[in-house]
């Protein structure tokens, strides 16, 4: 296939309409609609008053005229132009990019879920209520936690419910004054520390050791009473088990601080392991990575946070009840410890529905087989690129993500950049690249539990053959890579510099 990509490289890509064969150039609607032209025929409105106070706008509002094919062609263009986990492989590692099952999505457009409202009477969405119950029981029973909050609309939503939590169990014992610190490891997801600052705490970062993990003895040194929480992901960003995890819980109570678990790899470990055993005390869990909700292209996700005993009383409303006359959301915090609400509503109802769909159709021993599967394959991609690909910490056990670096790229003049727009030209959504940061060049391959085999050995096999490509000196294909692509490389400093956010006839 390689051979033909290089042989390619040499022909020019021109054609007269600019599209190549079904991948098709989409102006912005703005450039192919026209002002003065209408898809519809609307009637003239009959004389009214407005009711604005002279506000009403006067001059044209500008929005694009189009015919309904015109239009459709619009978006389906660009549909074609997405990649997506259901057009191949996304070894998006940190994100969990899996397979969505068509059964969710056919109990999540079911009128009964689909078309309720949330301020619609609770004596009529019973059964949605029911979903978030059964819902919350099962997160519960999978992290052995006391108490869930469903509202949450992200992982990193939840990061801020579960240190509200936090922040509101430190006022309650007084010491707001001087637990101002969270402990976060340099590998953490950036979101970890934006949170804890958004609230107002400190960050101080506490280093891993050359095996990867952060270890009790080093964050032993640093606790006092200064100390509010330390957040740790696990398994880490370098897809592996923090091993410590319950001795480094113990000694962060024993400090009198907290400790928030990023949730966010939970797909390695769910059904497998409970993280109350290891004595967390916050934990969120993104639906849309480890029960697979759909994701991608900025939501909608769902990021409920489980709480231990000591942080229950501080959970966000409304909280779910059962009462005489059935399910009840309690809005009413007044007397009680809740740190309020969080957000309007009470969360992602499609997303519980999808869940939990995921949840009853795999059963327990299903969903620690996709657990084990998942670190399994990661396992595979690893021992298969191992002899070719650097690890920063050495030849170990992964979970479920691989994370290599670019030593192994070094003198070549390949970067990890340059690696990955190559894999885009031969079909494949690039890795993570570049995170976590503590690794050189980071490549972070996750490529989850529902790839078969045959799926894994191609993408080895293309690594592989890239790889080889790289280090026998032929640098100039990856530096015009990629050349099959709608768009090649973007000018992404220039974009960065000067980003233009909004469109405009002199723009174009
Ligand atoms: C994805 C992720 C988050 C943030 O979750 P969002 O749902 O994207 O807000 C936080 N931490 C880790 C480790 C993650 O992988």
């Amino acid at each position: 296939m390689l051979d033909h990509t290089k042989a390619a490289m040499a022909e020019t890509r021109a054609t007269f309409t600019g599209d190549h064969a079904l991948e098709m150039e989409e102006p912005l609607l703005f450039e192919i609609g026209q002002a003065e032209k209408s898809g519809v025929d609307i009637e003239e409105p009959e004389a009214f008053q407005s009711c604005l106070g002279g506000l009403e706008r006067s001059d044209p509002i500008g929005l694009p005229g189009l015919s309904e094919p015109e239009t459709l062609r619009h978006y389906v263009r660009l549909s074609r132009k997405n990649y997506s986990i259901d057009a191949g492989l996304y070894p998006l590692g940190s994100c969990t990019m899996k397979h969505n099952p068509r059964l969710n999505e056919k109990m999540a457009r079911l009128p009964g879920f689909a078309d309720i409202h949330p301020l619609q009477p609770q004596s009529t969405v019973q059964g949605a209520l029911e979903v978030m119950e059964q819902l919350s029981h099962w997160l519960l029973t999978l992290t052995n936690m006391e108490a869930v909050a469903l509202s949450p609309k992200a992982g990193a939503h939840g990061e801020i419910c579960g240190l509200m939590a936090i922040k509101s169990a430190i006022a309650a014992r007084g010491e707001s004054a001087t637990r101002k610190i969270v402990l976060v490891p340099q590998s953490a997801h950036g979101t970890n520390p934006a949170s804890a600052a958004l609230l107002g705490f400190e960050v101080r970062a506490v280093s891993a050791g050359v095996d990867g993990i952060v270890h009790a003895e080093d964050v032993a040194s640093v606790l006092g009473p200064d100390i509010a929480a330390i957040m740790l992901t696990n398994p880490n960003t370098a897809g592996l088990f923090e091993r410590d995890i319950a001795k480094i819980a113990e000694l962060v109570r024993e400090a009198g601080g907290y400790f928030y678990c990023d949730g966010a790899n939970f797909n390695a470990i769910a059904g497998v392991a409970r993280p109350g055993d290891f004595g967390v005390d916050a934990m969120h869990i993104n639906l849309h990575k480890t029960f697979s909700t759909p994701h991608g292209g900025g939501g909608p996700g769902a990021g409920p946070v489980v709480l231990s005993a000591r942080l229950a009383p501080f959970a966000p409303a409304p909280a779910l009840v059962k009462t005489a006359d059935g399910l009840r959301l309690k809005e009413d915090i007044e007397g009680t410890t809740s740190l309020g609400r969080i957000t309007a509503f009470h969360g992602q109802m499609g997303m519980f529905v999808r869940a939990l769909a995921y949840m009853l159709s795999h059963g327990a021993d299903g969903l620690a087989q996709a657990s084990q599967d998942a670190v399994l394959a990661a396992n595979y991609v690893r021992v298969k690129l191992r002899d070719m690909m650097t690890a920063p910490y050495g030849d170990r056990n992964c979970m479920h993500e691989v994370l290599f670096d670019d030593a192994w790229l070094a003198g070549s003049g390949v970067t990890t950049l340059d690696f990955a727009k190559a894999m885009i030209d031969e079909g494949y959504h690039p890795m993570t690249i570049y995170f976590p940061l503590v690794a050189h060049g980071a490549m972070l391959i996750e490529p989850t539990e529902s790839e078969s085999k045959a799926s894994l050995d191609k993408f080895v096999a293309t690594l592989r053959r890239l790889g080889e490509l790289a280090l026998s000196g032929d640098a100039e294909l990856f530096h015009g890579a990629p050349r099959y692509a709608p768009r090649r490389r973007l000018d992404e400093t220039l974009a960065a510099r000067k980003p233009v956010l909004r469109w405009s006839r002199d723009v174009a």
